[in-house]
């Protein structure tokens, strides 16, 4: 039977690459839900549309075409046709996707998109992102959520981006959270039956390892 993990928590934990790896070891599919956020945020700035401004942000919910390929081991993602894999990372879209992915429209469309992907893949998932274990998939076979302090996860983004600054990293990373965690419709938060894992002291081997033997329990 189709198996489902729904892995959630802040950013700089280790969770794109835990949910990769995991998936690719099972033979599941993979989805980046944070990717879907950002690619919409990414068509709204590049169509001018004013991020600060909810209704107009509404509006236009359901206009891009967003399409996410699901293989673990070469996950796509385009809008309208185009790949957005690289332009969907940069620090602009970083830091207006938590006032897009606030606007309820926003979160029902993608939530829609989520649950039809989850449902179609054959041998199951492993959905990463923030809501998953308590709004997208509450039914889950196995919720995880991971931690880690600021500092652990400032240093693991800032070895992603070249070059970048980690004071402002770390300000940049606990801003989003602070957003993401307030806003009223289905806030970044740990589900009562998620199994919560703090990667600060681990390896990500050893994370991977953690919640291979979870599914496999
Ligand atoms: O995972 P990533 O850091 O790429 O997510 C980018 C942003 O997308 C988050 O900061 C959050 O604002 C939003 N997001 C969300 N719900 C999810 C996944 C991501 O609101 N399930």
């Amino acid at each position: 039977p189709a198996v489902i993990v729904a892995i959630d928590g802040p950013a700089g934990t280790g969770k794109s690459s835990t949910s990769k790896a995991v998936a690719a070891q099972l033979g599941l599919s993979y989805l980046d839900t944070g990717a879907q956020y950002r690619a919409i945020t990414w068509w709204m700035v590049n169509n001018g549309i004013d991020i600060a401004d909810p209704t107009a942000v509404a509006a236009v919910a359901g206009k891009p075409e967003i399409v996410s390929g699901t293989d673990p081991k070469a996950p796509t993602i385009s809008v309208d046709g185009t790949d957005v894999s690289g332009p969907i990372r940069s620090p602009e879209v970083s830091s207006k996707v938590s006032a897009v992915s606030a606007v309820p429209e926003v979160r029902a469309r993608i939530t829609e998109l989520q649950r039809s992907l989850a449902a179609s893949a054959e041998n199951g998932m492993v959905v990463e992102g923030r809501d998953i274990g308590t709004t997208v998939l509450p039914d889950a076979d196995l919720k995880i959520f991971l931690t880690a302090s600021p500092e652990a996860r400032a240093a693991r983004r800032n070895g992603e981006l070249k070059g970048a600054d980690l004071h402002a990293t770390r300000e940049a990373l606990i801003k989003r959270d602070a957003a993401d965690s307030s806003r009223k419709t289905s806030p970044l938060a740990k589900a009562d039956d998620a199994v919560e894992v703090d990667t600060t002291d681990l390896t990500l081997q050893q994370v991977i390892e953690c919640v291979v033997t979870l599914v496999e329990e």
